[in-house]
């Protein structure tokens, strides 16, 4: 072979040989890259922080109720329901567990396909987090949980579906608190006996109703999509 042609031979293999070099290694960081995406541990469910703490400073129960107003007013305004709030928050360490809104979550949850209400959404997205059903949530919720809700849970629902007044006592003593805005309306439900019930369960009931411009305020929004009162 000319030597031209013998260096030309030469150049070609080396360009060949550093390309597909190149090519496999860049095929082995992708590789590699995909199969630890896929081989990634799971979170840590139990610290994961879905929802992000607003600016409220611990036991600030008329702020940590407005937060809830809040969550309300994201409810779809209806004439059939009230628009309710509610948080899920861990006490000790002043962090927001989970949020809920009357109908924020499909209807079609496993075993209740009733519409879903603001505590019980609360108690799925925690659920959700760590992989559980919301019944079983109690040993994942920090020692001193509360729950704050713009109106009195409820104690029985015209679609017979599971209360959440039933869903707070089936989580045992894990919820220590509910913080509520104001008593059910007597709409859809004569004399509603949540509050009553829980306290009678030992779960302790605060009724945030001595502050009469949140009370208003929460009225308002509870009954959005509601012909005007009065
Ligand atoms: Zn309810």
């Amino acid at each position: 072979m000319p030597e031209d042609a013998l260096i030309h031979y030469k150049r070609i293999s080396a360009w060949c040989e550093t390309g597909c070099l190149e090519y496999f290694r860049l095929l082995l960081i992708v590789g590699f890259n995909a199969s630890t995406l896929q081989t990634k541990p799971p979170t840590d469910r139990k610290t994961c922080i879905m929802t992000p703490t607003p600016p409220i400073a611990p036991h600030d129960h008329k702020t940590y109720m407005r937060y809830a107003l809040e969550q309300a007013k994201l409810s779809p305004p209806s004439p059939s329901k009230f628009c309710v709030g509610a948080a899920l928050v861990d006490a000790d360490a002043n962090r927001v567990l989970s949020t809920g809104y009357s109908e924020e979550l499909a209807r079609d949850r496993p075993n209740d396909p009733g519409s879903t209400h603001a505590e019980h959404c609360c108690f799925i997205k925690v659920a959700d987090e760590n992989g559980i059903h919301d019944f079983d949530i109690a040993p994942v919720l920090p020692p001193n949980t509360v729950l704050y809700t713009t109106m009195e849970p409820c104690n029985e629902r015209l679609s017979g579906n599971r209360t959440c007044v039933e869903r707070i006592l089936g989580l045992g003593s894990a919820i220590k608190v509910v913080y509520v805005g104001i008593r059910e309306p007597n709409t859809f439900i004569q004399d509603n006996q949540g509050i009553k019930r829980l306290e009678a369960a030992g779960v302790k009931v605060v009724l945030l109703e001595d502050d009469e411009t949140l009370r208003q305020e929460i009225l308002e929004v509870t009954f959005a999509g509601h012909e005007k009162r009065g």
